[in-house]
């Protein structure tokens, strides 16, 4: 008989136990092994069996062997040992404590909420489909390394994502196994009065979608987690957070609002309960979360009296919006007449009108589809900061989003980037940080004397990665045990698999979501070449591979089941194997137990890509396209770039020719190096290599370093602009919004009315051009704008390259209530040079010049000179 509900039944811990539910509760054990340690010597067997899930581990513990260890004094001596370092961890001031520590001038945010559909914590939490949640996960845990206030916000999925098996015939399955939060180490937001809080938005036709809010403690951060699984709603409303990324359409528009909506009035809601600080600045991962800009500005109308122009201008300020991924389906868009359903009609409110609430996500630009509601484009109006995740990431994103910018060039697009980064503690192995912490005690605290690496005995780096490379192996033939035995085979079926994998051989670790850009069958292009590789007569190769398709993505089962086919060849399969359920803890296994790391995407669509940061701090070399982080960081030693010919149209003639140069790469380097050992035994090429990965790569690749860029970059200049706005009763928010819509009415009267120059007859490097303008404000004042120069070398088009900008200076009235201005251009350098003039509108509150996607140009081609520099 099937139950019809199901709960866990906490165990009462005896008395002297009790500090060991406060460790479970906070997640800083996902990355703390000392208590790790601990919870496995309450009952090692168990803690195997419930694969390292204390919350698990205390439910199903007996109570005699609690009794027992309630009276073992060593266990009770570890027990406080281990809770003192907790709460040492959690009140000592770090880094951002003595970064603002008393400087009263620039104190830091005192809170940053950051928002995000999905969290990679710890595998016991699936709540997280890829690097989107792992990254978030990963930012969590490092403020609370770093002490930076964050404040996380998601929604609690009942369903998580899924784990994913395989059929006889190789075809991907989906289980969604049900979660009780009260079997997770999470705590209900409660009342003073112990009633648990409910977080209610307006639906449609006068209805509403309430959630609960758990608290789940990431060391020092709390993380806000919504559930609509209560019973005062209808049954539709209950499943909201069934799973993540749920359904399309309606299904999603509703998670959307209530991570959003919902995210910010839980935040209230704590805050008022806890005391904790109200954030200052909004940190929105990805488009997803992107209404939380529609709640502040509801708040600020009726809460502080602005208007909807002044409450956005006050949003704005103290919003960050980060963009993840340049391929459009990625990219959230609803039908705009969805959105106008949801956000219209009896849920309209007066604060925010539908009107606004659609042009916000409007594609009203070239190219736009006028038909949809696009929350990456809401979210980057909403966020006077915005960045993409690598540096090529940031160009893509540029280009992609030039539109919203429309006068500026591609270049000067306001969006930034900073290049992602990963939690040592959560993806190194702990051999290796208590390796690194014995031999270079300053390395992984400071983030200098990364160089002292290259003075460690090779041999016993060489110990290191063999040691791993067994780990891995031993625990993908239990994987491959288990999967060949659910998909049917018999014992003595999978006999081979005792000799699957051989812990001396090269292996290339390939583990990643599924979407076709990705390219997961890239290696099987040529079948008899990937052949020959992995069955080398002196050279061999073996491959290990994990990854899941998306449930909807058909096409992505397809080529999980080419892999499974081919790995399952009897000739090949002890050198290829495919590993069901990618999830953190085989992310793990891989990362550290892999001597390569292998990635293949189609460029420029891998954002920055993580996998590779984190084989790279183990002691792995990347073989990679030159996509994401990749191509920011190779620099010919720490590994091997797979030329790619992202010139090229035809995508099949594109595939072989990428394919073939990966074959050759593994071929004539890779397995060469690697194999070519010394006197000792020891590949010490192939060692030099991991040094010079580790040494180089490890301070960059690491999230602490990622964080202070967030913080000093965008969080402390969010901050101090949303400071502005809201002093002395948003004086700030009041006159930029009225600013700026004088300056907008004004603008199509703005021109660049007369041009001239002197100094280009003879040109010569170090002379200096004198230009004049004269300019029509269009009622505007010379404070309200700039009149910039702008200068530089001139392609065979005429089209400045990499200019540079000059302010030119007041000059005075022109004759019809127009202005001059003038300025001393420098000739810098030899060859082609050209220059421009434009209008732009200047203001202190404004992020930068491009701002508001507005610029007077000089009708053409009357401001350009061309002239060769002698
Ligand atoms: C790191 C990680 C990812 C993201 O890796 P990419 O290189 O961006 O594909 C995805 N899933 C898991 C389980 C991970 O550990």
């Amino acid at each position: 008989m099937k139950a019809i509900r199901r709960f866990t039944v906490r165990t009462v811990l005896p008395e002297p136990l009790r500090q060991l539910e406060e460790l479970v509760l906070n997640l800083r054990w996902s990355w703390h092994h000392e208590t790790l340690d601990l919870f496995s010597a309450v009952d090692p067997a168990l803690w195997e069996a419930v694969r390292h899930d204390p919350v698990r581990l205390l439910g199903e513990v007996a109570p005699e062997r609690l009794e027992r260890l309630a009276e073992d004094r060593r266990f009770l001596r570890r027990l406080q040992d281990t809770a003192d370092d907790l709460r040492e961890y959690l009140t000592a001031p770090r880094w951002y404590q003595s970064r603002f520590g008393g400087d009263e001038r620039e104190p830091g945010p005192a809170c940053i909420a950051y928002f995000s559909p999905e969290y990679g914590i710890t595998a016991a939490l699936p709540q997280y489909s890829g690097g989107l949640g792992i990254l978030a996960g990963d930012h969590l845990k490092t403020a609370s390394d770093l002490g930076v206030p964050i404040l996380g916000v998601g929604l609690l999925y009942r369903h998580g994502y899924f784990s994913q098996s395989l059929s006889p015939d190789g075809w991907q399955l989906e289980r969604y196994p049900p979660i009780d939060p009260n079997g997770l180490p999470l705590t209900l937001l409660r009342e003073r009065d112990g009633t648990p809080v409910r977080v209610r938005i307006g639906l449609p036709k006068g209805k509403s979608l309430q959630a609960q809010v758990w608290i789940a403690q990431v060391g020092r951060v709390p993380q806000l987690l919504l559930d609509s699984d209560v019973e005062e709603n209808e049954p539709l409303a209950r499943d909201v957070t069934d799973r993540l990324y749920g359904g399309g359409g309606d299904h999603r528009l509703l998670q959307e609002m209530l991570l959003g909506i919902g995210g910010v009035r839980a935040i209230r809601a704590y805050c008022r309960i806890t005391g904790h600080a109200e954030p200052e600045v909004f940190h929105t991962n990805e488009g997803h979360a992107g209404f939380l800009g529609l709640e502040r500005i509801r708040e600020l109308v009726s809460d502080a009296g602005l208007t909807f122009d002044e409450a956005l201008e006050a949003t704005r300020a103290g919003t960050v919006f980060t963009t993840h991924t340049p391929v459009p389906a990625g990219i959230d868009r609803f039908p705009r007449d969805l959105v106008a359903r949801y956000f219209g009609g009896t849920n309209e409110t007066e604060q925010v009108p539908l009107e606004r609430v659609l042009a916000l996500g409007a594609e009203d630009y070239p190219g736009g589809d006028r038909t949809v509601f696009n929350m990456a484009v809401m979210g980057m109006r909403l966020a006077q900061r915005v960045n993409g995740v690598s540096r090529l990431h940031g160009r893509v994103s540029r280009e992609m989003f030039g539109g919203l910018w429309g006068g500026f060039d591609t270049p000067e697009v306001p969006i930034g980037s900073i290049t992602n980064g990963v939690h040592a503690g959560t993806w190194v192995a702990r051999e290796v940080l208590e390796f690194t912490a014995r031999e270079l005690p300053a390395v992984l605290e400071s983030g200098r004397g990364w160089e002292g690496v290259r003075d460690v005995s090779a041999a016993e780096i060489w110990r290191m990665r063999r040691m791993l490379r067994h780990r891995l192996v031993t625990d993908a033939r239990r994987r491959l045990r288990e999967s060949w035995r659910q998909r049917g085979a018999s014992e003595a079926e999978t006999s081979w698999i005792d000799d699957a994998l051989d812990p001396d051989v090269l292996t290339i670790g390939f583990a990643r979501r599924v979407p076709s850009y990705k390219r997961l069958t890239l290696m099987l292009s040529d079948q008899d070449r990937l052949r020959s590789l992995l069955l080398h007569p002196e050279r061999p190769v073996q491959i290990v591979i994990a990854g899941k398709a998306h449930p909807a993505d058909e096409g992505g089962k397809r080529l999980i089941q080419d892999i499974v086919r081919f790995a399952g060849s009897e000739d090949v399969r002890h050198r290829i194997v495919f590993l069901p359920d990618y999830d953190m803890a085989l992310g793990q296994l891989m990362v550290q137990g892999c001597d390569v790391w292998m990635n293949n995407p189609l460029r420029p669509l891998e954002a920055c890509g993580t996998s590779g940061m984190k084989a790279a701090l183990n002691g792995g070399l990347n073989l990679s396209i030159r996509d994401g982080w990749w191509d920011e960081w190779y620099d010919g030693q720490n590994g091997w770039a797979i030329p790619s010919a992202d010139g090229l149209a035809a995508p099949d003639r594109r595939d072989e020719l990428e394919a073939a140069a990966l074959y050759e790469l593994i071929e004539d380097h890779v397995s060469v190096t690697f194999y070519d050992r010394d006197s000792a035994g020891l590949p010490r090429r192939w060692l030099e290599m991991v040094k010079h990965t580790i040494a180089t790569l490890g301070p960059k690749v690491l999230a602490t370093r990622m964080l202070r860029d967030y913080v000093e970059d965008l969080y402390v200049p969010a901050a101090a602009s949303e400071r502005a706005m809201v002093a002395v009763e948003f004086a700030g928010a009041r006159a930029l919004a009225a600013w700026k819509r004088r300056v907008r009415d004004a603008w199509p009267r703005v021109a660049v009315e007369h041009v001239e120059s002197k100094g280009e007859e003879s040109p010569q490097v170090g002379a200096r051009l004198s230009v004049r303008v004269v300019a029509d404000l269009g009622g505007l004042e010379p404070g309200d704008v700039a009149v910039e120069a702008v200068y530089g070398p001139v392609d065979d088009s005429d089209t400045l390259v990499d200019p540079s900008r000059l302010e030119l200076e007041y000059d005075g009235p022109a004759e019809d209530g127009k202005v001059r201005y003038a300025g001393e251009v420098p000739l810098g350098r030899s060859g082609a040079f050209g220059y421009s003039v434009r209008v732009v509108p200047d203001h202190p509150l404004l992020s930068g010049r491009a701002e508001m996607g507005l610029v007077a140009l000089p009708p053409a081609p009357q401001g350009m000179t061309n002239g060769d520099l002698r």
